[in-house]
């Protein structure tokens, strides 16, 4: 799952972002409105976490300039002003929470994690599809729904890419895009095929089907 993470603060931005991968998040990083902009017109955010103190501009404009797209991803506000009138503005013009600063980055994951968890309209952190159960919070996967395994940082992103986005045929150039942030290397293709077959291994062959020449299809019955 990507996340646009927009904060012009190196230290706090970089420790985010080690936060958020730690807890199976792919971020992009963006230090200005416009590089904010350029990932956003190119990258399908599941979320983005935006300050609003920019060094090239208002986060509030840029917040309401992508509601006026019809962007609908969750947006979380970071501010260090915590006036209410502040507050009100950004929710106003489209923010669906509001952190101020400075806070805990567990307050942040668990703001993250509800405002995830109410656009995909269910209340649990029990991911299950075809009778895989997926913990999203402990990153461990069962099968039975009484003996859970521990997964990698990279086998939970397939993973839960996959159970998010069931009965649908995803190339490996789109998995791998799901995998490694932009400022990685490229990595080799063939990385997607040695995961996909350490998660068979896992959850039994027939879960994830291969189709020749398109991709990987996690099916659902
Ligand atoms: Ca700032």
């Amino acid at each position: 799952m990507k996340l646009l993470l927009l904060e012009d603060d190196d230290l706090l931005a970089e420790s985010l972002a080690e936060t958020l991968g730690d807890a199976g998040y792919r971020v992009d990083s963006a230090t200005s409105i416009r590089m904010a902009e350029s990932l956003m017109a190119t990258e399908d955010y599941a979320l983005a976490i935006l300050d609003l103190g920019l060094p090239d501009g208002s986060g509030l404009d840029l917040l309401q300039r992508w509601r006026e797209q019809g962007r609908r991803l969750p947006i979380l506000a970071l501010t260090a002003r915590d006036t209410w009138e502040d507050k009100v503005n950004g929710l106003r013009r489209g923010a669906d929470d509001y952190l101020t600063k400075p806070f805990h980055e567990a307050e942040l994951l668990a703001r993250l994690h509800a405002l995830l968890r109410r656009q995909s309209g269910g209340l649990t952190q029990i991911l299950t599809v075809n009778g895989i159960q997926l913990d999203e919070h402990t990153q461990k996967v069962s099968t039975d729904g009484a003996t859970w395994q521990d997964l990698t940082a990279t086998e939970f992103r397939l993973l839960r890419y996959l159970m998010h986005h069931p009965d649908r045929v995803h190339s490996k150039s789109q998995l791998l895009d799901q995998l490694y942030a932009l400022e990685q290397d490229a990595a080799a293709p063939n990385l997607v095929e040695v995961y996909i077959g350490r998660l068979r291994r896992r959850l039994g062959k027939h879960i994830i089907q291969t189709r020749r020449g398109q991709g990987y299809m996690l099916v659902s019955r």
